[in-house]
């Protein structure tokens, strides 16, 4: 028989909820109220589906201007052309078969004494308690020369869908031999593995397709996530450190992008470098969504600081944050976290209507990323509430990295955990 460990355990579960939810129903029994979702992405499409599960009377309302919504996970699979865009697209029918009452609108306040949202389609939505997870902003003017209209020649594609499309589209008409530019932001931001993953996903394409073409990395930081795996995995499907290398990563604040020029097709480094490429893709630093910022949630450093138990944010009293535009600590800025981030604030959120004590919760993340097909690598942790209750932070020994020198079968059995993990995550959050 197949021993399983507690890594494999803890993937296998994937999605998989860890704040006891099955005993919460009976404990919550007085739950009553109306609760308004703002965003309908993946923190907010959880809270929303967890929250009826949990007390199916409850009045739950998501507020979200579009009429679906593409993944930005698996969206570097659509960049390098092994997945299409419809690949990563998801509607709100499932959503809705959970008794969840989906509203196209987007939010354009809030009023925390009278417990309003305010749509800018002019609706008013009363609630007895909010959650809101309006994910990211992209902070355009940080970057000398960029701007929205600059984003539509140089792509960020950190938000999924035209984005996407488009520097999958730049990719397919740019010539072999084209130099393909990515300038990741510093941290904190949204998936911090992301744009590594996206260097190996187009390096994977321009090996098949365009062999003389290579990615540059221009990365203001000295490492990044999974950094020795990821080399490992360059080193062997891209020839990186060689002089036929696909990947260049130039490293270290001398590196980091600080002014385009979207006419010309270059970027500036900070030590006044000018490198043109064929095609560049711009990941600008980020803050919480707008509304966020809109409602006095965000702080000085443009994220949202909150009850960690709860979610409650620590600035607006009666609304929960989660999602990439809270402060969650250790927990990394991904879909995991929001999914589970999603399930602890309507746990809490239940609790609360109730009358009761929210329980202790436990936080669970898993980040894949594909170095190439057949090809995977992962970090994991299980995260719990400091005994003082002022941060998330990992389990000791709870969860793990892919080893170093791993074998062709156990990185093939990790890709098809991340696709396995898509599918699961999809389902478990949008239905
Ligand atoms: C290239 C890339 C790859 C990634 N890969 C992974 C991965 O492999 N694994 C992983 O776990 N994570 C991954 N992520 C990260 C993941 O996509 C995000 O962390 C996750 O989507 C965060 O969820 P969220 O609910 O906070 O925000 P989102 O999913 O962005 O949802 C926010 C929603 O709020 C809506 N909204 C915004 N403002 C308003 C308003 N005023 N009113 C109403 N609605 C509003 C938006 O329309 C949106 O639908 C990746 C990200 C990128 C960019």
């Amino acid at each position: 028989m197949m021993k399983i460990n507690r890594r494999d355990f803890l993937k296998t579960t994937g999605a998989a909820s860890a704040v006891g939810l099955f005993g919460l129903p009976n404990l919550a029994l007085g739950a009553t109220g109306k609760v308004v979702v703002v965003g309908g992405g993946t923190g907010g499409a959880t809270a929303a589906s967890y929250l009826k599960q949990l007390r199916s009377s409850l009045d739950v309302t998501v507020i979200e201007p579009n009429e679906h919504y593409y993944t930005c996970y698996m969206s570097n699979e659509v960049i390098g052309g092994v997945r299409p865009l419809e690949g990563i697209l998801v509607g709100y029918d499932g959503l809705r078969a959970r008794g969840v009452n989906v509203v196209h609108d987007k939010a354009a306040a809030i009023d925390p004494d009278k417990k309003v949202v305010k749509t800018a389609g002019g609706q008013e939505f009363p609630y007895d308690r909010c959650i809101v997870a309006p994910g990211i902003d992209i902070l355009y003017d940080r970057i000398e020369g960029y701007s929205e209209a600059a984003s539509q020649v140089m792509p960020h594609a950190w938000k999924a869908g035209e984005q996407t499309r488009l520097l999958r589209g730049q990719l397919e008409a740019m010539e072999d031999g084209g130099t393909v530019i990515i300038a990741p932001p510093e941290n904190p931001f949204r998936c911090p593995p992301g744009p590594y993953e996206r260097a190996s996903q187009i390096a994977q394409y321009l090996k098949r397709h365009k062999p003389k073409s290579k990615v540059i990395i221009l990365d203001a930081k000295a490492g990044f996530s999974k950094q020795g795996l990821f080399i490992q995995g360059w080193e062997r499907l891209y020839g990186y450190g060689t002089d036929k290398a696909l990947i260049d990563w130039q490293r270290g604040p001398e590196s980091g992008v600080v002014r385009v020029d979207p006419d010309e097709g270059l970027v500036e480094t900070y030590f006044g470098d000018q490198i043109k490429g064929a095609v560049i893709n711009i990941i600008p630093p980020q803050r919480a969504g707008q509304i966020a910022q809109v409602a006095g949630l965000a702080d000085a450093s443009g994220w949202c600081p909150v009850d960690v138990k709860t979610f409650e944010s620590k600035l607006q009293p009666g609304i929960h944050v989660i999602g990439d535009a809270c402060i969650a600590s250790d927990m990394p800025k991904s879909a995991y976290s929001a999914n589970s981030q999603g399930k602890v604030a309507a746990a809490a959120v239940v609790m609360l209507l109730a009358g009761q004590e929210p329980q202790t919760p436990a936080y669970l993340n898993t980040c894949y990323s594909l170095v190439g097909e057949d090809y995977g690598i992962s970090v994991s942790a299980v995260y719990k509430m400091a005994a003082d209750g002022s941060k998330i932070a990992s389990v000791p020994d709870s969860g793990g990295v892919t080893p170093m020198d791993a074998p062709d079968w156990a990185l093939a059995r990790e890709a098809a955990y991340a696709h396995s993990w898509y599918n699961n995550i999809v389902a478990d959050t949008f239905g």
